[in-house]
């Protein structure tokens, strides 16, 4: 029986369980681009720093489609594609909810149905929650965490807010890994560089200077962190949800002189510009809308798609929320309904394989090796890689730990004790075995010398049974992990209020 308890103590020891636990934060900076990280005039030091000390992906983050701000936040934390979570883009319309998905950042006093987000997804508070007695998260204006999802909220949350500034949320966040009862799970979401994007477009110089103000505020998370004594106990994850391309007044598609506007209605607020657009075509006009825009599809540079003919690779069309035609402009072009504003600026949601549609990735703190770099991660890969770094077992998600696993330390925990303890479970078992073959050994020889040579019919059971089954429970364990493998003073950084 003792012998029972220890290869069971063995095979937890073996699983992966870090003794020492650490914090995690996760930062998001919406719309930083991968290159404003490498290819920018900004006086950037503490994000190189954080790279220098830390992990960093050279091509950033491969996210999901469509690249838009709520799907790809609701990916992160869930590990799952759109198609399975179910925020599918950042307005929606679900066949069994009265009122579509408006985002709060063009509606803030809307009532969203909580059901857009509890559609199947765990994010990673949950999980935190669930699995630990001691498990407490603090969100602040993260996406979906306002909703009860699986009964649950984060411990602690702050509301999207649209002036609130950088300096003030690490504040709040600092405050929660102090308190009395500490959060060992911050999740931060900060609404810029994108709205700087959109009004003044990547290239301009008003990006350059808010890039370094993002610099700026993270300086002062780090000091933050420092005076609070907190640096060698927590983990960093720094990134965002996409990337942004220019657009130009020259490039917009005027969808009204393409369709007639009486036949279709759309998901979106205004006339854009729209870099996708959901298409709702009104009764028996499905194939009429769908022709039209098919006809100047080429020449006016978009694609078009009935809902089946979506690309699988988009992740997207399995799910009962998917438009019946789905519009997609190519990278810097946009579409358009009427008059718009506008002549130059920047905009996101094309194709996730475009590269400009790609956000940044630094991690560092205990657990991540320094100065290491990989050329991409998955988007989806960032929930089982926090719960890796906070000891969970994860909800089934579309994710890896394959690609990720190189970024951290090759600590006791990853690699060394669980060698030398699979070798001591051998030993053990091998003993165990050894044991019980030399019984029956001597058990068989003691028989034959009672009873003579035994009759032909008669077999023994396999004296290595035990040995057996112990081994068999090591290769559970493995299948287990395997499964759930795959399964962002005067620069102080402020938001600029136009956004889209
Ligand atoms: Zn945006």
């Amino acid at each position: 029986m003792h012998l029972f308890i220890a290869i069971i103590y063995l095979l937890h020891l073996s699983s992966g369980h870090s003794e020492k636990e650490y914090s995690l934060l996760l930062i998001s900076f919406d719309g930083f681009r991968w290159n404003y990280l490498t290819e920018t005039h900004a006086e950037i030091p503490t994000l190189k720093k954080l790279m220098e000390s830390g992990v960093y992906a050279k091509d950033g983050l491969k996210n999901v489609f469509p690249t838009n701000t709520l799907p790809n936040h609701w990916s992160m934390v869930t590990g799952l594609y759109p198609e399975s979570h179910g925020v599918l883009d950042n307005y929606i319309k679900d066949p069994n909810i009265s009122k579509p998905f408006i985002p709060k950042f063009i509606q803030p006093d809307y009532q969203n149905d909580p059901r857009y987000y509890d559609a199947g997804g765990e994010p990673i508070w949950v999980t935190n929650q669930f699995q630990k007695s001691h498990g407490r998260s603090g969100s602040i204006m993260w996406w979906g965490s306002e909703n009860l999802v699986k009964f649950m909220k984060p411990t602690l949350t702050m509301s999207y807010e649209d002036n609130i500034l950088f300096n003030e949320a690490v504040d709040t966040i600092v405050n929660w890994f102090t308190s009395e009862f500490p959060i060992n799970l911050g999740l931060l979401y900060f609404p810029e560089p994108d709205s700087t994007g959109h009004k003044y477009g990547p290239n301009s110089v008003n990006i350059t200077k808010k890039i370094e103000e993002v610099d700026n505020g993270l300086k002062y998370l780090l000091a933050k962190l420092a005076e609070k004594d907190l640096l060698d106990d927590i983990n960093i994850i720094i990134t965002s949800d996409h990337g942004m391309s220019e657009i130009t007044k020259e490039n917009f598609i005027d969808l009204n002189d393409i369709v007639d506007p009486a036949s279709f209605e759309y998901l979106g607020s205004g006339n854009g510009p729209y870099s996708s657009l959901s298409i709702f075509p009104k009764e028996g006009k499905l194939d009429e809308v769908y022709n039209q825009l098919k006809s100047q599809s080429e020449s006016k540079n978009y694609q078009v798609f009935k809902a089946e003919e979506i690309p699988d690779r988009f992740n997207y069309k399995h799910n009962k929320r998917v438009p019946p035609i789905l519009a997609l402009a190519k990278p810097k072009y946009s579409f358009i309904l009427g008059d718009v504003t506008l002549t130059i600026g920047g905009n996101h949601g094309y194709d996730n394989e475009v590269k400009d549609m790609h956000p940044f990735f630094i991690a560092t703190g205990p657990s991540f090796k320094k100065g290491f770099s990989i050329d991409s991660l998955n988007t989806v890969d960032l929930y089982p890689l926090m719960c890796h770094l906070l000891g969970l077992h994860p909800a089934p998600n579309n994710g890896s730990m394959k690609n990720v696993s190189q970024l951290l330390q090759e600590g006791p925990e990853n690699t060394i004790w669980t060698f030398g303890t699979y070798i001591l479970v051998l030993i053990v078992i091998g003993s165990v075995g050894g044991v019980f073959t030399v019984a029956a050994c001597r058990h068989h020889r003691y028989l034959k010398r009672r009873r003579g040579p035994l009759p032909a019919t008669i077999k023994y059971s396999t004296p290595g049974g035990a040995a057996k089954a112990a081994l068999l429970s090591a290769d559970d364990d493995d299948e287990f992990d395997d499964a759930n493998d795959n399964t962002t003073d005067d620069k102080m950084l402020e938001l600029v209020t136009t956004k889209w």
